[in-house]
């Protein structure tokens, strides 16, 4: 007998992760550019000023990923009690959609 419902929760479980990896290097790369280890800060102004502009960029970049990894860990954690797929607001299912969709919602449309 296959449990149909735990090889998808699982695999749910393993795309979450992944996904959580892509996101950890993606910060990493983020960092590693703000931080100019590999492209240090030039003194000529328009260079500068535009090292800069990019930098705030990676910021943003950085700080997507942050909330995302915070709302997989989250969801990761739902799974854990068994509480995927449930609002964390109403208590009312999640639609398999908005699932498919935004894998780690916590909450459904009408509570978003
Ligand atoms: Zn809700």
């Amino acid at each position: 007998m296959v449990d149909v419902a735990a090889i998808s929760m699982d695999q749910r479980r393993q795309y979450l992760n992944n996904r959580l990896r892509e996101l950890s290097s993606r910060i990493e790369n983020a960092e590693k550019g703000i931080r100019h280890i590999d492209d240090p800060l030039v003194s000529d102004d328009p260079d500068r000023a535009l090292q800069v502009s990019n930098d705030n960029v990676l910021r943003v970049i950085d700080e997507a990923a942050a909330s995302e990894i915070k709302a997989i860990n989250a969801v990761l954690a739902r799974i854990d009690k068994g509480l995927y797929g449930v609002c964390i607001h109403c208590h009312g299912d999640i639609p398999q959609q908005r699932l498919q969709a935004v894998p780690y919602a916590l909450t459904c449309m009408a509570c978003a």
